[in-house]
C-alpha cells in the first residue's frame, strides 16, 4: 500500500480514531474557543447549521447546472425523540425542495433516524421520508456507514425498495464484500452510489484507502454498473477515475445512460464543472446541521493537506482569541 507509515497516513489514521472518541469530541465542542476553530475549518465543507443555508446552496448549485442532494448531518442517534426529530427535519427538507422547485434529492444515514435503536423504528422513519420524497418527485439516497452496520443497512434498503423505487443505496468500493453486495443491489430498483469508503476498517474487511488495488476495485465496480444500465452515481473526486469513466461511457455509447457524477460540497468544484462541460449529469452533496464534527474529521483525514489548510486558517483567528 502506498503511503502506509508516512506521517500523512499516521495523521489520517489518528484523526479517524479521534473522530470516534466521544470524550475528545465533548472536550472540543464545549470549549467555545476550540469549537470556533473547528467551525471555521468545517465551513469549507458544510453549508451551515440551519436548513435555509443548505436550500440556498442547492439553489446556487442548480443555477450552475448541477443537481444537489441535501443531508441533514447526524448518525448513531440513541434517543428515540431525537431520531423522530431528525425524521421530521428530513420530511421538511423534502417539502421545501418541492415548494422551491429545487433539483435536489435527500441523503441520510439510517442510524440518524433510529437504526441504532431498532430496525423497525428506522424502517418506519425512513419510509416517512421516502414518502415525502416521492411527493416532492425526488429520491432518497441511503449512505453507507462502518462495517458493523453494513448488513443492517443493506437489509433495511432491501425492505425499503419493496415499496419505494426512489430509495437508493451507497456501496463502498474498498470493502471486499462489495462484489456480491453490488450484484444484489443491481436486482433492486433505486440508484446505486459508488464511493471509495471513508471509515477506518481492518484489512480483513477492506482494501487500504491509498492503494492501487482500491482504484482498480472502484473502476471494476463502476464498469459493471455503467454496463448494467442501472441508475447510478459515480461519487468520487479522483481525476483518473473520472477520466476513465468518461472514456468508458464514450467508447460504449452510454451517453444516454442513467449515470451521474457526484461530489462533496467544497471539494474540487472545478472537476464537477469539467464533468458538466463534458455533457454529464452532475450533483453536489450538501450537508448542514449541528453534527458536523465527525464529517469534518473524515474530510480532513481523507486528504491530509486539508489539515495544513485548517492550521493555516488559525492565522485569521484574532477575533476568537479570548481576551
Ligand atoms: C456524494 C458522495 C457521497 C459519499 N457517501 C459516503 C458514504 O455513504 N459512506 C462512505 O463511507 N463514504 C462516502 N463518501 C466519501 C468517500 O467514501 C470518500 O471518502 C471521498 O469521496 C474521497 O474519496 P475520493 O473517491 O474522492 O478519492 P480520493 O483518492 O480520496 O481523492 C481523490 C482526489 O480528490 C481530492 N479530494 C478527495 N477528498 C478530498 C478532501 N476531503 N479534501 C480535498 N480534496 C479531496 C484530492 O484531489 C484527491 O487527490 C461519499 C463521497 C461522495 C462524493
Amino acid at each position: 500500500m502506498e503511503g502506509h507509515g508516512t506521517p500523512e497516513h499516521e495523521a489520517a489514521a489518528a484523526l479517524k480514531s479521534i473522530a470516534r472518541n466521544e470524550k475528545i469530541k465533548a472536550r472540543l465542542m464545549t470549549d467555545p474557543f476550540l469549537k470556533g476553530i473547528l467551525l471555521r475549518a468545517a465551513s469549507r465543507f458544510v453549508c451551515g447549521e440551519e436548513m435555509p443555508e443548505a436550500l440556498e446552496a442547492a439553489k446556487k448549485a442548480n443555477g450552475l447546472g448541477h443537481a444537489a442532494t441535501i443531508d441533514y448531518m447526524g448518525e448513531s442517534t440513541r434517543d428515540e425523540a431525537l431520531a423522530e426529530r431528525a425524521t421530521e427535519e428530513f420530511v421538511r427538507v423534502a417539502k421545501e425542495i418541492k415548494t422551491r422547485g429545487l433539483d435536489s434529492s435527500i441523503s441520510l444515514d439510517l442510524s440518524h433516524v433510529g437504526m441504532a435503536l431498532d430496525a423497525d423504528f428506522a424502517f418506519e422513519n425512513a419510509s416517512k421520508i421516502a414518502r415525502a420524497a416521492r411527493e416532492a418527485g425526488t429520491e432518497v439516497m441511503v449512505s453507507m456507514e462502518g462495517t458493523e452496520r453494513t448488513d443492517e443497512i443493506l437489509s433495511l434498503h432491501e425492505r425499503l425498495s419493496e415499496s419505494f423505487e426512489e430509495v437508493g443505496i451507497t456501496l463502498q468500493a474498498y470493502l471486499h464484500r462489495t462484489e456480491s453486495d453490488l450484484a444484489a443491489a443491481l436486482e433492486r430498483p433505486g440508484r446505486i452510489r459508488l464511493v471509495k469508503g471513508a471509515f477506518e476498517e481492518p484489512e480483513s474487511a477492506a482494501l487500504p484507502r491509498d492503494s492501487t488495488d482500491l482504484d482498480e476495485a472502484y473502476r471494476r465496480h463502476m464498469e459493471t454498473l455503467l454496463a448494467s444500465g442501472h441508475t447510478l452515481s459515480i461519487a468520487t473526486h479522483d481525476e483518473t477515475i473520472l477520466d476513465h469513466a468518461h472514456e468508458f461511457i464514450r467508447e460504449n455509447g452510454l451517453e444516454a445512460s442513467n449515470a451521474e457524477f457526484e461530489m462533496l460540497y467544497g471539494i474540487t468544484p472545478e472537476r464537477l464543472e469539467a464533468m458538466r462541460e463534458r455533457g454529464c449529469r452532475t450533483r453536489v452533496y450538501l450537508v448542514y446541521g449541528e453534527e458536523w464534527y465527525l464529517y469534518l474529521c473524515h474530510r480532513l483525514a481523507e486528504h491530509p493537506p486539508n489539515i495544513y489548510r485548517a492550521v493555516a486558517s488559525l492565522g485569521s483567528l484574532r477575533d476568537l482569541t479570548p481576551s
